[in-house]
């Protein structure tokens, strides 16, 4: 089997070429490129799979979720940044197999990441072992309620879309920070909330699809 070792030859060709996509996609913040290209998504699809990780799509990773798109991580994380914010401790709700939160640790501080079913809990658990990344933080939990006893954080990112903003992230974000998600059910767009001193304030962007935050674990 010499699968593992054609990847491995081919992945930083194939890395540089996704970054190279991103940057015409209109991505310039080259911390977040950085980011990108450090993280060996191979690593966090399914072996069929591997071949296409660098592909910029998102592709099935079991329990009818998805492996986000790298340009939809690469903008959300843009955004939190824009004018030269560090990430500072952050929190990521909808973990999946761990690769944005292994493209966020590169960048942050500290990073918590939460997930609701546990097979996948376990599987981002080894790839991220996999990638070297020791970094995150993972939880099992309904990410609906935050992480209270990590809480406040400076950074929130959700990959499930809900129709309102859950009560309990807002009140877990710190002085100063801000929080990116998708906002919506069958209709969505990407809504940034930033804490501010007068209060929260919601800058609506892009439109976006993804799964839905569901409630409960499994
Ligand atoms: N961040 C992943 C994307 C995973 S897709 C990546 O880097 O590829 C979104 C994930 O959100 C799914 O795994 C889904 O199970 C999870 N999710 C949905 N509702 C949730 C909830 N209430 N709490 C925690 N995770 C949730």
């Amino acid at each position: 089997m010499n699968t593992a070792v054609g990847i491995g030859m081919t992945s930083a060709r194939t890395r540089a070429r996704m970054i190279d996509r991103l940057r015409e996609r209109g991505i310039r913040d080259e911390r977040v490129l950085a980011a990108l290209a450090a993280v060996p998504r191979h690593l966090f699809v399914e072996e069929a799979l591997a071949s296409r990780a660098y592909e910029d799509t998102a592709l099935p990773l079991g329990s009818s979720q998805t492996i986000s798109q790298p340009y939809v991580v690469a903008r959300m994380i843009e955004i939190l940044r824009a004018g030269g914010r560090e990430l500072g401790k952050t929190l990521e709700i909808g973990a999946g197999c761990g690769y944005q939160a292994s493209v966020l640790a590169e960048l942050a501080d500290e990073v918590y990441a939460v997930e609701r079913i546990g097979v996948l809990v376990e599987r981002a658990r080894l790839n991220l072992r996999r990638a070297g990344q020791l970094k995150v933080r993972l939880q099992y939990a309904d990410g609906q309620f935050g992480l209270p006893e990590a809480a406040p954080f400076d950074t929130i990112i959700l990959a499930a879309a809900t129709p309102q903003l859950p009560p309990a992230l807002l009140s877990q974000l710190a002085p100063g920070g801000r929080m990116i998600l998708p906002l919506g059910a069958s209709e969505q767009h990407l809504s940034l909330i930033e804490r501010r001193p007068e209060g929260f304030v919601e800058s609506r962007l892009d439109d976006v699809r993804f799964v839905p935050l569901r409630q409960g674990v499994e």
